[in-house]
This record gives C-alpha cells, sequence and structure tokens, in this order.
C-alpha cells in the first residue's frame, strides 16, 4: 500500500527541523552505486537535535523510516522508497573526544573523520575500519570492518531511538555483534550515537598506518567506478571474491553493471546502470557459483 503523504505531512516534517525536506529526491544522488529512484521525503536534518526530532516524529505517525548515512551500503529500489528517508551524512554531527580515551560520537560523523580526529589525539583501536567510506550509524548497524578488526572491538555503547520511539542506551552485550551483522541490521532502530573506549597510542604511528592502509585498498579496489563495496559476505573458509573470480564471473554484465576486473567481489556501475541490473547481476553470480562451486553467497548490502 502506498503510504499518503500530502503537503500537510511535508510541512509537519518541515516545522521538526531547519535542514532540507525534498519530496521525491533521486535516491541516485545519495548512494556510493549512484542508481535508485525517488525518496518520497528526503530528509537531511542539519544536527542530531534534528535527527532525533523528525525521527521520533516519524515512529510517532507510524509514517514508513529509512535511515541511510553515506549510502555506501545499499542498493536503492528504481521503483523509489515509498517513505521518509533520513539521511544523517550531511549535517552537522557532534565528536568528543575525552582525556581516557572515551569517545562520543553522532551517528553522521564519517568514519575518516573519526578515525583521524582521535588519532591525532593520541587514540588508536579503529585501524580496522580505515578506509571504508561510511558513516558511524552505518558501520555499527553493519559492524563494519577487514581482517584487521571491527567497529564493535571498541564499542562501549549505543544510543538508539527504538520502534517504540524511545531514547534508550544499550550496552555491547546486547547489540548483537557477529560478522556484518548487529541487533540492527534488520531495521526498527535509529543509531543515534555511539559511545568507544579507545586505547592510547603514538598519534603520528596511527595516522601513518591509516595511509598505509589507504594505499593498498586504493591498489585493490576498483574505485575508478561507483561501486558498493563487497557485494557478498565472506563464506566459511574461504573469500567470496576468489569463488566468484573462479567461477569465470569477472566482466560479467547486466545494462550498466559489471562484476568488476579488478575485485570479483565487487559490482561496478560503468554508467547508466539501474538498481535492477545490479541485482540481476548479483543473481546471476549467485547462480553461477552455486553450480560451478557449489556455495551459496549470502549477500552483505542492503537492498532499501
Ligand atoms: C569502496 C568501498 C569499500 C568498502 N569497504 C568496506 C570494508 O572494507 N568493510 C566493510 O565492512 N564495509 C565496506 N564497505 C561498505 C560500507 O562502506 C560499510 O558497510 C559502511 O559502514 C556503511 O556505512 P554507511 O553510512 O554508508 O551506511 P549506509 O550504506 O547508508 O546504510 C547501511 C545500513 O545501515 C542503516 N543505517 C545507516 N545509518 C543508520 C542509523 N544512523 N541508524 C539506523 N540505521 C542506519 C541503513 O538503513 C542500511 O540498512 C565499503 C564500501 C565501499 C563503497
Amino acid at each position: 500500500m502506498k503510504t499518503t503523504m500530502n503537503a500537510e505531512f511535508i510541512e509537519a516534517i518541515r516545522s521538526n527541523m531547519k535542514g532540507s525536506v525534498v519530496p521525491g529526491a533521486p535516491m541516485s544522488a545519495h548512494t556510493t552505486y549512484r542508481t535508485g529512484g525517488a525518496a518520497k521525503i528526503l530528509a537531511v536534518p542539519d544536527n542530531s537535535w534534528e535527527l532525533e526530532r523528525v525521527c521520533r516524529f516519524a515512529v510517532r505517525e507510524r509514517i514508513p523510516l529509512v535511515i541511510i548515512g553515506a549510502g555506501s551500503n545499499v542498493i536503492a529500489a528504481d521503483g523509489g522508497i515509498d517513505g521518509l528517508v533520513v539521511c544523517t551524512k550531511a549535517g552537522t554531527a557532534a565528536l568528543d573526544i575525552y582525556e581516557d580515551g572515551t569517545v562520543a560520537a553522532d551517528c553522521g560523523i564519517m568514519l575518516e573523520d573519526l578515525i583521524r580526529r582521535c588519532a591525532s589525539r593520541g587514540f588508536g583501536g579503529l585501524d580496522g575500519v580505515a578506509g571504508i567510506p561510511g558513516t558511524v550509524g552505518g558501520a555499527v548497524v553493519m559492524n563494519a570492518g577487514t581482517d584487521e578488526g571491527n567497529i564493535s572491538d571498541c564499542i562501549e555503547s549505543v544510543e538508539v531511538i527504538t520502534s517504540s520511539g524511545r531514547t534508550e542506551t544499550l550496552a555491547k552485550a546486547d547489540l548483537g555483534f557477529g560478522y556484518r551483522r548487529s541487533l540492527f541490521s534488520g531495521g526498527g532502530f535509529v543509531v543515534l550515537r555511539v559511545r568507544f573506549k579507545l586505547p592510547a597510542g603514538d598519534g603520528r604511528a596511527i595516522l601513518n598506518n591509516i595511509d598505509r592502509v589507504w594505499r593498498e585498498r586504493a591498489g585493490k579496489f576498483p574505485l575508478d567506478y561507483p561501486n558498493a563495496g563487497s557485494v557478498f559476505k565472506r563464506p566459511e573458509g574461504g573469500y567470496a571474491g576468489r569463488l566468484i573470480e573462479k567461477a569465470g564471473c569477472k566482466g560479467m554484465r547486466v545494462g550498466g553493471a559489471m562484476v568488476s576486473e579488478r575485485h570479483a567481489n565487487f559490482i561496478v556501475n560503468t554508467g547508466g546502470a539501474t538498481s535492477s541490473d545490479i541485482t540481476a547481476l548479483i543473481e546471476k553470480v549467485r547462480a553461477r557459483v552455486r553450480e560451478t562451486m557449489g556455495v551459496d553467497l549470502e549477500l552483505e548490502q542492503i537492498l532499501l
């Protein structure tokens, strides 16, 4: 059923925030794949106070609500999103770093900003997420990370809005972190801010390590085309990219979407791809890997 969001509703959302509220905004402008149809309404709060207010309003009014950060792990439907999409990335987000290594970060802070600002104050522990182009909120939902560690490693607690509109602080033990999953993976929560406890270290060495990770990633990943990182999760005992390559899928195409020649677990938008091209290609790759390698790959990216 289509959501009724008339002019009155849009005005009510506007009255909750100074940031932009745009009916029919293209999701392609807010996802790193550069694909996706229009959001019924896209709201970009100016700050965390507005974010909280508009999300609580949506929960109270039972408006379907989708939160996105940098849109770097999502595939937005070509038919658009029938609800309110709130983008946390563009607003002013607070980051407080304390002497004892406690850090409070709003969900809209970019990981790179978080890591570099903490490093410049002599705190490390987040090298595992260096080079990941997402926000703190998106990273917590996905439990983003690499072989060097995950965002969950240094988390103490997360402040959220629950599906009933309450603000709660949840301790790490209750957050269900696992490989690329968390309590929040199924939706139903707004991650507002995250509290980390970071180990002290040599700031210069931490920054040098971050630069090394960036250089290595630039050589490994197809960053010259729009993409959303790894398409599939790592299967038991192996790497999805190796299986996809062995199955002969590199260079496979549907429309403007192509399995990267550089890294087989990346699908790139070579120009003019739609989200349907990407999802059709995902299904082709999955079927080929199942037939030839006997492995069922699990999607890491989130379909919106
Ligand atoms: C070039 C490239 C390389 C990448 N490399 C890695 C990597 O090495 N490791 C890795 O783990 N990932 C990687 N990714 C994927 C992606 O960057 C991470 O998953 C990142 O943490 C997603 O953050 P985001 O802000 O973009 O989230 P989005 O893509 O915007 O959202 C991801 C999910 O989180 C939800 N969400 C976002 N913010 C909130 C919030 N505040 N409250 C509630 N729900 C929210 C969304 O609804 C969606 O379900 C890569 C992506 C790219 C493009």
